[in-house]
């Protein structure tokens, strides 16, 4: 069996929803078809949720108003048929009551997190719609069923293999399954999600669960591209990754797939593909765990970058200082991206500055502590860079107009990273570009 995983902009058009079609009855191979919610729709639950937690019900409406005034327009456009349209409306009504209903409710967490399943649960029966319509045999599955995530927000894996795995035993001799991407339920049994973006994480969880052949993700683009094709003028898909690869460049800024979309992947040796609707054609990215070729495939940037020294003679010949430095960061659950220490001072990089307050009011417990704000860690990924002959030569001579506050080397063999100011960014990703590989 494979995975099959449409984003957003791949179901975002009526037109799109018919090519997704298509790309699905090509071959006659099992698949689980993962979908996410109609592109700008989970943004739209978002500002519904936004606006009832502020007790704002007047601009909940009406941000619920115009979002099923787009449904309306896009089900006429998807569906033909009079019983296929009776469907359409029939499930649209279904689930805008349930938004209006909420309007009336006392608001909580629980409850916004129903408000965000409806984009998946509405894209999955209205594309499952089309297929009826079309006379396309498949099962409808839905994700509620089997995805689950514990009391720390972790996929439950073994279960959600189990438990899928007996569902499927019920349908041997069916070929297409449509379920949802993004949602789940939680501990608690309540309808929850696996954060934005999310809907790659489920493909490749269903994909692990199921040992399938491969998992696809079907976006817009063709691929990983060796660059931000935001920034540079010139970028290339990137034929073959290892999962490490890929997950370092996932992390580290390439928005194409969910970062944590590699590990269930990898551990369950799984293939991932990178694909493109528009060109179904094109080779795309194979993510497997086949390490090849040598030298620099990518870079990718990460920004909103903070990076925190501390500075202390105490650490001069002493042990133990970094496990304090460390539980630190622990204590807050703030995760470190980037570390680079000398004999009298450690700098580390994180994200997420939600404690950064008290982090470094503890952290001065043991020296002087300074903090960069608006930093961009820049990665540059590859097989065996450390072993390939004057790589980090090439990499900083790109780089010699923009002063650099990190560098971390050696920390795997597949992976260069560079802290430096935002406002160089993008020069310094051109600069890379031009110098890093080759262009005719
Ligand atoms: N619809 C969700 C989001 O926009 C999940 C996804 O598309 O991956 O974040
Ligand atoms: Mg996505």
């Amino acid at each position: 069996m494979k995975i099959m995983k449409f984003g957003g902009t791949s179901v975002g058009k009526p037109e799109r929803m018919h090519q997704v079609k298509d790309l699905i009855t090509r071959d006659s191979q099992k698949k689980i078809v993962v979908l996410s919610a109609l592109s700008g729709t989970t943004n739209a639950l978002v500002g519904i949720g936004d606006a009832l937690a502020e007790a704002n019900k007047e601009l909940a409406k009406e941000r619920i108003d115009a979002l099923h005034k787009h449904y309306l327009t896009f089900y006429k456009e998807l569906l033909k048929t009079d019983g296929a349209r009776t469907k359409a409306e029939k499930i649209i009504k279904e689930h805008f009551e349930f938004l209006n209903i909420i309007l009336k409710i006392s608001f909580n967490e629980a409850i916004n997190r129903d408000i965000l399943a409806q984009g998946e649960l509405l894209s999955t029966k209205l594309f499952y719609t089309l297929l009826q319509e079309l006379d396309v045999p498949a099962v409808f599955l839905p994700a509620l069923d089997f995805m689950s995530i514990d009391e720390n927000n972790e996929p439950e894996l073994h279960k959600i293999s189990e438990k899928i795995k007996v569902i499927l035993s019920n349908y041997p001799d069916d070929r297409i399954f449509i379920t949802q991407g993004y949602i789940c339920k939680n501990h608690r049994n309540e309808v929850d999600n696996l954060k934005r973006g999310g809907s790659d994480y489920s493909a490749s969880l269903i994909g692990a669960a199921i040992s399938a052949e491969v998992v696809e993700i079907w976006t817009d683009i063709d691929g990983m591209h060796n660059n931000d094709p935001r920034v540079v003028d010139k970028t290339r898909p990137i034929a073959q990754l290892s999962f490490d690869e890929a997950a370092e460049l996932a992390y580290f800024g390439a928005k194409i797939l969910h970062p944590a979309s590699i590990w269930p992947a990898q551990q369950y040796n799984i293939p991932v593909k990178l694909l493109n609707t528009m060109e179904p054609d094109a080779a795309g990215t194979t993510i497997t765990a086949k390490e090849q070729g040598a030298g620099v495939k990518a870079l990718a940037a990460k920004d909103g970058i903070t990076a925190i020294k501390i500075k202390s003679s105490r650490m001069l010949l002493a042990y133990g200082f970094l496990r304090k430095v460390f539980e630190v960061f622990e204590k807050y659950k703030t995760s470190i991206d980037m570390i680079t220490t000398s004999e009298v001072a450690v700098s580390l990089t994180i994200d997420d500055l939600s404690h950064i307050k008290e982090i470094v009011k503890e952290l001065e417990v043991y020296g002087t502590v300074e903090v960069d704000n608006n930093q961009t860690i820049i990665s540059i990924v590859g097989n065996m860079i450390a072993e390939s002959k004057g790589s980090v030569a090439q990499i900083m001579n790109c780089l010699q107009d923009y002063p650099l506050r990190m560098v971390s080397y050696g920390g795997s063999r597949h992976n260069v990273s560079l802290l430096l100011d935002a406002k160089y960014k993008n020069d310094a990703l051109r600069s890379l570009n031009n110098g890093l590989f080759e262009w005719n």
